[in-house]
């Protein structure tokens, strides 16, 4: 592993000068309602760093309920403005544009990502803010695909010359309180806003408290896109605040939570006050499965990319795999070569593979689970080490000789630390992916279709990946079973969440 950041402590800025000098300019960052930035209620602003060396680099406001009300007012006003009668097409047409811009702003998004979030370039400019615009570009066609039904009733009830006729509406839910966690901040977002905005909705986000500056500069995006003012907001502060402050309000209708399966629990609470729809994209101890026929040179790099990808930050990673004992060394030797090659570093330096965690908090926390581990007398097989100027980096760590109820095995550690345990008979292994209280995603590698057939029916999951992983698409529905929580963000499904059904019955 090397660095210059982990060596002498300088950012190997690539091109981060535009950004920097916005940050500079700006340094406090105001809430963003009806179309323009507003100072907090309370004047109170929070500190927001770079992960890699802790430095400050803006600060954002620090939300309180007045500020939550101030943005839910606006979103309810633009609820019955000019946005409720706009036509598909004119729907359509402004979140392409937003895409368009998204496009446009691209250097400027993934830097402000990199810089505030810790990710390496590479998954911002290749994967995440891309994807972002392709949200709002699919979301753009489903606006134009919504339709309800007519029904034929078999009512009793026809007086002289008229006719019973039933038909279905697809309505906006409408005002949507949009939770949002820091490990994949924008494009969590987009998979919130772009269905929400498709379906007719107002919204009101509060992103993670501790990466909220791609969400205010996307919301002046979507300003400048042309949607009106109170469409979307955003306000930002903490989660017992702000957050829920948000999801408690009488005036919200739907609470759309990207999170923690515990604050995924307080939000369902907080939502029975007015019965507001729920959905939970939650954490995730996803398995994989590699049976002996695999082919190896697509499962070792597979399975170390779902693992250690953006820092293992990401709720489907693979956290934990298993392999047949005739494999097992072959198998577990390549993911480590894999980890021990990986380019540690600031996520602005090209060269970084793996960059911070977001915080040295989470970093540690990802620490103690690897020392609790080996004190319960599971073996490192490498990495286990916290490091850097703000003690933010963890090498890519495999470890193995657990038990299936050590915290390691089967909570959520939210890092770059796989489990990696040797199964005898594909029903054990079977057993133990299902033996968890998550079901967000599982992926199998054979070459045998049939068994990945049937492993993808009984695999307790709500995504599986056959011989790959981490594979995302505005298309694919994606969300969790157990508590991993429930609705789907992306596909048709995601559409769903922010529509009502309603029923007209006539006599005509
Ligand atoms: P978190 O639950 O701590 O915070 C998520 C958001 O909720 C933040 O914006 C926070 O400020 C807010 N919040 C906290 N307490 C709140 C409250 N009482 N009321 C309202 N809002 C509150 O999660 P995190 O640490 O930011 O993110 C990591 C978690 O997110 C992991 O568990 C990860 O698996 C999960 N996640 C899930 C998915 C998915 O699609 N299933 C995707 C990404 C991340």
């Amino acid at each position: 592993m090397t660095d210059s950041i982990l060596n002498d402590g300088a950012i190997p800025a690539v091109n981060s000068g535009s950004v920097k000098s916005l940050l500079a300019t700006t340094p406090n960052k105001q809430h963003y309602i009806n179309g323009g930035y507003q100072a907090p209620n309370s004047n109170a602003y929070l500190d927001t760093c770079d992960p890699a060396t802790g430095q400050k680099i803006a600060a954002i406001a620090n939300g309180n309920n007045v500020d939550v009300d101030t943005a839910v007012t606006a979103a309810r006003q633009a609820l019955s403005g000019p946005w409720s009668s706009m036509t598909p097409l004119a729907r359509s047409g402004l979140l392409l544009k937003v895409a368009d811009l998204i496009d446009a702003n691209m250097d400027e998004l993934c830097e402000l990502e990199v810089l505030d979030q810790g990710k390496p370039y590479f998954v911002a400019r290749w994967a995440e803010i891309p994807g972002v615009a392709a949200q709002f570009r699919y979301f753009a066609g489903q606006v134009m695909a919504l339709e309800g039904n007519t029904i034929n009733t078999s009512i009793d009830y026809q007086p002289e010359g008229k006719q019973v006729q039933a038909w279905t509406l697809r309505e906006p839910v409408g005002v949507v309180a949009a939770i949002t966690p820091w490990n994949s901040p924008l494009i969590l977002t987009a998979m919130k806003l772009a269905p929400a905005m498709a379906a007719g909705c107002t919204i009101v986000l509060k992103p993670a408290e501790l990466t909220s500056l791609s969400a205010l500069r996307l919301a002046e995006l979507i300003s400048e896109a042309g949607v009106p003012d109170g469409v979307v907001n955003v306000v930002t502060g903490e989660g017992k605040l702000a957050g829920n402050g948000l999801v408690s309000h009488p005036g919200i209708d739907k609470i759309a939570f990207t999170g923690s399966t515990q604050t995924g629990k307080a939000i369902v609470q907080a939502s029975q006050q007015n019965l507001a729809r729920v959905t939970l994209e939650l954490g995730g101890k996803s398995p994989a499965i590699v049976l002996p026929d695999a082919d190896l040179t697509q499962a070792i790099p597979g399975i170390a990319n779902g693992i250690f990808f953006n820092g293992g930050q990401v709720c489907v990673a693979n956290s934990r795999v298993y392999i047949h004992r005739t494999i097992f060394d072959e198998v577990v030797d390549g993911i480590i070569a894999y980890a021990e090659s990986l380019t540690l570093g600031h996520g602005l330096d090209q060269a970084t593979q793996m960059g911070p965690m977001v915080s040295t908090e989470q970093a540690i926390k990802i620490e103690q689970h690897i020392q609790s581990a080996q004190k319960n007398g599971a073996k490192i097989l490498t990495g286990g080490k916290r490091f850097g100027p703000n003690g933010t980096f963890i090498a890519p760590t495999v470890i193995t000789n657990t038990t299936t109820d050590m915290p390691v095995h089967c909570e959520e550690v939210f890092g770059p630390v796989l489990v990696a345990e040797p199964y005898d008979d594909i029903e054990e292994a079977l057993a133990w992916s299902n033996d968890n209280e998550y079901g967000l995603a599982a992926s199998v590698w054979t070459q045998d279709l049939s068994l990945a057939h049937r492993l993808s029916k009984q695999l307790q999951a709500g995504t599986v990946w056959i011989n790959t992983t981490l594979m995302f698409d505005p298309s694919l529905p994606i969300g969790g079973m157990k508590q991993s929580g429930y609705g789907r963000d992306s596909g048709k499904q995601a559409l769903d969440n922010y529509l009502e059904w309603k029923t007209v019955c006539a006599v005509l």
